[in-house]
């Protein structure tokens, strides 16, 4: 089956959703989405989003987000985070996304680990869920958005460098859909690792594809593990957060024997290599992470989610620590694109978490994922509704290539992925959250 149409995003996470919504209305758009569209990351935000508070913040900022990437970050790219930060805001308070607010109906800001000040907006502790739900119902009110579910990605439909759409599979059916741009918004590689926080369906297709199609990847050692992921003894289930917002409200890490053995609020990487040097030295699975001593009132209304989870899991948040361990969370390096989300071939744009600005370095600075998000596919939206071509693109070289098996060509892609990964990286963090 053929598809036409102006612009494709393959992905419905925040950034493909938020590229959806900025395109000009004449244009037409198909989002696909590999199974629910509640199922990605973005959904599983906890934290917040972090924003500029104030001109006297700039440096500071630019300073957090540089010293957490190990100074390793390419600084146009946070500058242009941070400069632009405040307009991503502002737009999600017009969509009316629900943050916190004070009495006064100013917006609460909230801290986390290596922030020097308090700068991160959220909503309670499920800002992703929360924004996602009023992203999905401003894309049902549209009519140029056709939305396709359960629709696996499985290749590009490329003429020489450019990009002229991709390959799909949808309820077994072959899909060629022909686009003038196509953007890959397909997150990160978390399913690849069996110690994860993500979606196990997000395991990096985008990047597998991106380097079959030899297409510019960079920085594919720049993993983050998140120090603080729930510690339960069970295989193959994604691992349940403990945001990091917990620590910046003053939880502690301690070990078996109640002392603490660093800083919380360092960032994530050194706080994750502390937590397994820990581990280790005491022959245990897990650390703690202690807020029992915050009133009990405080912590069911800010992490009324993370209460409820561990809740569930026999852990009283309010009465005993937390047993935590780190777990994959972020993958920094990805398909390389230039400030506008260009990649290295014509017409394809990447964007999100699969996509590579090199804002993060090599560790990524907390709550500034969703911002890159929204910044830098709002950058990509406005090129694309500038130069987008007003002629069709014409194919006609279609040639069934994929059998109906989305699983066959999952794997392939988790192969190709995993096999550049370990090409560059065989540390013990990956040994211990196992690749
Ligand atoms: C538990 C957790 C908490 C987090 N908390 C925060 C936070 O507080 N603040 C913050 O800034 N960041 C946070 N992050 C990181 C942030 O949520 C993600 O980096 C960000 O949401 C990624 O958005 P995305 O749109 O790029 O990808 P995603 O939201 O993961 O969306 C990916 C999309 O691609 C689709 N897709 C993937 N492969 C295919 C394929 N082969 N075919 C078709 N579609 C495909 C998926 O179906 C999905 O729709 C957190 C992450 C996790 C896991």
């Amino acid at each position: 089956m053929i598809l036409n149409t102006d612009v494709l995003i393959i992905g419905a996470g925040i950034t493909g959703l938020n590229f959806a919504l900025n395109l000009r209305a004449d244009l037409d758009v198909i989002i696909l989405s590999k199974n629910s569209l509640q199922e990605c990351n973005s959904y599983l935000a906890q934290g917040g989003i972090s924003v500029l508070r104030n001109e006297e913040d700039y440096e500071a900022y630019i300073n957090d987000t540089l010293a957490a990437g190990g100074f390793k970050n390419r600084r146009q790219a946070v500058e242009i985070l941070v400069r632009e930060s405040r307009a991503a805001i502002k737009r999600l308070e017009e969509l009316k996304v629900p943050f916190n607010r004070d009495k006064n109906g100013e917006l609460i800001y909230t801290r986390e680990g290596a922030h020097s000040i308090n700068r991160i907006v959220h909503c309670d502790d499920n800002t992703g869920e929360q924004l996602h739900k009023v992203f999905e119902k401003k894309v049902s009110e549209k009519v140029n958005i056709k939305l396709i579910e359960n629709c696996f990605f499985a290749d590009l439909l490329t003429s020489k460098n450019r990009c002229i759409g991709a390959l799909a599979i949808n309820e077994g059916k072959e899909l060629n859909i022909i686009a003038k741009a196509t953007i890959i918004a397909t997150g990160g590689i978390g399913g690849l690792f069996k110690n994860s926080t993500n979606f196990h369906s997000i395991s990096g297709d985008g990047i597998a594809i991106a380097i079959k199609n030899n297409i510019d990847v960079e920085n594919l050692n720049y993993i983050q593990f998140h120090p603080t992921s729930f510690y339960e003894d069970i295989k193959d289930k994604r691992r349940l957060l403990i945001s990091e917002a917990v620590r910046g409200e003053g939880g502690r890490l301690i070990n078996k024997d109640g002392s603490r053995f660093v800083n919380e609020l360092l960032p994530r990487d050194k706080v994750t290599e502390a937590i397994i040097k820990e581990e280790l030295k005491s022959k245990s699975n897990y650390v703690y992470l202690d807020l029992s001593f915050l009133e009990k009132d405080f912590i069911s209304k800010r992490f009324p989610n993370i209460y409820r989870n561990c809740l569930e899991r026999g852990v009283d948040i309010t009465k005993e620590p937390i047993p935590v361990t780190p777990a994959q969370h972020y993958f920094m390096g990805g398909i390389k694109v230039d400030m506008y989300c260009r990649t290295s071939m014509e017409n394809l744009y990447a964007a999100g978490e699969v996509s590579s600005t090199g804002l993060h370095g090599a560790n990524r600075l907390a709550s500034n994922s969703l911002l890159e998000s929204l910044v830098f596919s709002n950058r990509a939206v406005e090129h694309i509704n500038r130069t987008i071509s007003p002629y069709s693109v014409i194919y006609k070289d279609l040639i069934k290539r994929l059998k109906g098996d989305t699983d066959y060509y999952s794997n392939s892609l988790s192969i190709i992925l995993q096999q550049e990964i370990k090409k560059v990286r065989g540390d013990i963090i990956n040994e211990l959250v196992a690749l």
